[in-house]
């Protein structure tokens, strides 16, 4: 049973879900004007997050994904950061009030591409013109390879809660394929360091189909790991896009595993995992049982947002920097990409949005049905539907996807509650995509589902 439903859906290249609708439905439409007219409109007490993009890193990791450049030199870091402190005023005086932070994150790139004092002053800035209290949460983003004594130290007097660490896979042969040469010393000194500066929480990426990587490499990978025991893992696929990710064209195709074979890799690491006594949290987190993100699952209040699988329940997050994206009750924004385009909008005043999506009542009722599949693998879509005033039957009826998934004992249906079975749940992403309704116009740019 397992080899046939990988076959039929363990290939499709579908979205991650970290947002509904999904990025590639962002339009030019939504500009500058109309953001300050939504920014301007976020009142109340509501707590809200920020996210702050650095993009800049030392060298390419050819696996990489995200939105970078590589510069050995400092000065276009310090330029960009000129930039964004000039943006994060912009958008501040756009808002009628100064929001409580619930959490803030520093993302990229490598944040810790600045130096110690860059990243505090930026911190102060931040501070000034937003109310970070005593449960704000500070998350960074870090390369274990080129983090400094003085930087740790920066971050753990900054007050920053959560480091997210960078690992990928410790085997030297996949390390020299991908181009990130990091030794186990450097992770275990990085993650001592950190909880020594006060650091509170330790997350690793763990990333599986790498060039090279075998199901024993994946197994060791998530031993040594687990030695220096983070507090949470997020492991996820990579995806091969070299269309769209040029650098992706170094890694050596032959060399990367099939369907079945990247399956067989997550499922091992997950089990290792498990039986270190970690918690599976949604599609591909693992955290220890007493974490907030563990507490959250068990709970139900687990959520879903550009960063993968969160415990931030906040309605608007703001985002800072080059290409990133934000969110507000009306809809979705994304900066301009290019740090160029970017610094020009700001030189001359203007918020940096590029593009964006305005929410319809549809899109909002279809968001909600996908965060609940995918964080917790079941929805009540008759109890969603009526919170929404329209029948369940919009969502049910004439739905092909869902139908085939029922069809095939993925999915049971039952008094209105959709439940994905335990053993297909890394298809969670093709139950989520049966509430898509734009996925075919989307075509075959995401990364595949198992
Ligand atoms: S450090 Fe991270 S952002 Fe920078 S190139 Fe490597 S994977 Fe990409």
């Amino acid at each position: 049973m397992k080899r046939s439903i990988l076959e039929r859906y363990g290939d499709a290249r579908l979205p991650r879900y970290t947002s509904y609708p999904t990025a590639p439905r962002f339009s030019a439409s939504i500009g500058a004007g109309t953001y300050g007219d939504w920014l301007s409109q976020i009142e109340g007490d509501d707590p809200i997050s920020l996210y702050v993009h650095i993009p800049f890193c030392r060298s390419m990791c050819w696996y990489c994904g995200c939105h970078t450049t590589i510069t050995l030199k400092d000065q276009p870091i310090l330029d960009y950061l000129d930039v964004l402190k000039r943006e994060i005023s912009l958008v501040a005086d756009a808002m009628p009030r100064k929001p409580e932070i619930a959490t803030i994150h520093f993302g990229g790139g490598t944040p810790t591409i600045m130096e110690p004092n860059e990243f505090l002053d930026l911190d102060f800035h931040l501070r000034s013109r937003f109310a970070f209290v005593e449960k704000t949460e500070l998350a960074v983003e870090i390369d274990p390879r080129t983090l400094t004594d003085e930087m740790i130290s920066a971050l753990g007097r900054a007050g920053v809660t959560r480091a997210s660490l960078g690992v990928q896979s410790f085997d030297p042969k996949v390390q020299k394929a991908i181009n990130r040469i990091q030794t186990p010393k450097q992770t275990r000194a990085a993650t001592e360091g950190l909880r020594a500066a006060g650091v509170g929480s330790i997350n690793f990426d763990l990333i599986y189909g790498l060039p090279h990587q075998t199901v024993a490499s994946a197994i060791e990978t998530a031993e040594t790991a687990i030695s220096m025991r983070p507090d949470r893992f997020a492991v996820f696929g990579y995806a091969h896009v070299p269309t769209f990710k040029k650098h992706q064209r170094l890694i050596d195709e032959a060399a990367l595993a099939d369907a079945a074979g990247r399956h067989a890799q997550a499922e091992v690491i997950a089990a290792t995992l498990l039986d270190a006594g970690y918690r599976q949290i949604g599609l591909d987190h693992f955290a220890l049982p007493g974490d907030s993100l563990s507490i959250a699952a068990k709970t139900g209040s687990l959520h879903r947002n550009f960063q993968g699988y969160t415990t931030d329940a906040c309605e608007t997050l703001i985002g800072f920097g080059a290409s990133a994206i934000g969110r507000s009750a009306h809809g979705y924004v994304q900066n301009e990409v290019a740090i160029g385009r970017y610094a020009q909008s700001v030189a001359t005043g203007q918020l940096a949005t590029a593009k964006g999506y305005r929410l319809t009542a549809d899109d909002r009722l279809r968001a909600e049905i996908i965060e609940q599949v995918m964080c917790d693998f079941s929805v009540d879509l008759a109890a969603i539907c009526r919170s929404h005033g329209v029948s369940a039957d919009t969502i049910v009826n004439g739905n092909p996807q869902l139908r085939r998934l029922l069809a095939d004992e993925i999915v049971t249906l039952e008094n209105g509650v959709l439940l994905l079975r335990g053993e297909e749940r890394f298809l969670v992403r093709a139950v989520a995509a049966c509430f898509d309704a734009y996925l075919a116009q989307a075509g075959r740019t995401h990364s595949k589902a198992a």
